[in-house]
């Protein structure tokens, strides 16, 4: 069982950004709502019943939190749920991570920390309309070595106009140099509604075409897998024994809660997303304390509604959409799709993978598919040609 939990506050809004998060301070409601819907999803021991094996605390900024504010968050997930993790990630922005917050978040237990480097080159870092410096990442990135956490990651982006591969290697080769055992490594999207969408569109910003990426790609992943790091999944990269096992659970498709507004959760059978509306969600939960699960056999979807619960959607999905679901996410790590897992699906995919195999495209031993690193910027692309027929 995993949970996240979801901080929608940032200090100002990235120009690529279509995470949910509004630009305030953290408010000072938002705990005791936190506290109250953590509370409320304890009571489905049905669906969220077993040991915590991870706790990812996510945004957003979470390094916005005070220790007080962070300290109420992770006891009262302990207070309701067997919390025991393996693994318990603080997602930090360089701007905001202090030797007292690295101080605070040890303290509670957290054993891995993420940081938003993104580039370590200031016109990158501008471009993205990120508030911190390149000095101040590499100050983050110090402080998390100073207290020692056992695994620091950083996440970088690629593909921003002026890219080149040798500009991504100098930005992996800094990175590799502070030790850092994980970088998950991100193409630069222009996501709908966001200002470098509306760039994109109006032709103000051109973006690296396919082959550009494509290219920077490929020089990050010989880079890396020659200074031992494993390309687990199509945009994560870590030294063995360092995989983020939260990431790793979304992508094998096991059951997670996901706690805050606009945070999302997978039952097993259902998947959900919480309002993005930060008010609407205080609201909800500030006024509704108490609430109280009707029966713990029942539907999620149908639960939700009854009570009339801040969420965007609930879907029951098909057995046709988990098994697709499968697909998609088992083709983008390095385990690749096990076929058992499909049921009755295991066929068509079979049928519709056999020419990508026969040309060398997929591999196929074992009754298990896989995409080798070089063709994973084609996952999405080739995992709909395999579940076309149920999708
Ligand atoms: S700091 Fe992260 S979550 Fe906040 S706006 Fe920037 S990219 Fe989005």
């Amino acid at each position: 069982m995993h949970i996240y939990i979801h901080i929608p506050f940032c200090r100002r809004k990235c120009r690529y950004c279509a995470f949910y998060s509004v630009p305030s301070r953290v408010d000072d409601e938002y705990i005791p709502a936190l506290v109250n819907e953590i509370r409320f999803y304890s009571q489905i021991y049905d669906i969220f019943s077993g040991d915590c094996d991870t706790l990812y605390i996510g945004g957003g900024t979470p390094s916005l939190l005070s220790a007080d504010q962070i300290s109420e968050i992770v006891s009262s997930v302990k207070r309701y749920f067997r919390l025991s993790p393996a693994e318990f990630t603080v997602e930090v922005n360089p701007e905001s991570f202090t030797p007292d917050f690295a101080v605070a978040i040890l303290s509670l237990g957290a054993n891995r920390v993420s940081i938003g480097v993104q580039s370590f080159f200031d016109d990158d870092l501008r471009f993205l309309g990120r508030i911190h410096s390149a000095e101040q990442s590499r100050r983050a990135i110090e402080i998390a070595r100073t207290y020692n956490f056992p695994e620091i990651s950083v996440d970088i982006i690629y593909a921003i106009p002026g890219m080149t591969p040798k500009k991504l290697l100098e930005n992996l080769k800094i990175a590799l140099e502070y030790s850092v055992v994980h970088i998950s490594m991100y193409a630069l999207t222009p996501e709908e509604g966001t200002p470098l969408w509306q760039d994109v569109r109006t032709g103000r910003v051109a973006l690296p075409g396919e082959d550009a990426v494509s290219e920077q790609y490929l020089a990050a992943l010989e880079y890396l897998s020659a200074c031992g790091f494993v390309p687990y999944e199509v945009s994560n990269f870590a030294l063995p024994g360092h995989f983020c096992r939260h990431n790793i659970a979304y992508w094998e498709h096991r059951r997670y809660i996901g706690l805050g507004a606009s945070a999302h959760s997978f039952s097993g059978k259902c998947r959900w997303a919480n309002l993005s509306d930060v008010e609407k969600y205080i609201r909800f939960w500030v006024e509704n304390f108490d609430l109280k699960i009707p029966q713990n056999d029942f539907n999620f979807c149908c639960v939700a509604h009854d009570l009339g619960l801040p969420i965007d959607f609930c879907e029951e999905l098909t057995d046709g959409k988990i098994a697709a679901e499968k697909v998609m996410l088992g083709l983008r790590t390095m385990w690749g799709v096990k076929l058992a897992d499909l049921g009755k699906f295991a066929e068509p995919v079979k049928r519709r993978a056999n020419a990508l195999i026969h040309n060398g495209i997929l591999n196929y031993q074992g009754e298990r598919i896989w995409l080798n690193p070089e063709k994973r910027l084609l996952t999405d692309k080739i995992a709909l040609e395999l579940v076309q027929d149920f999708l």
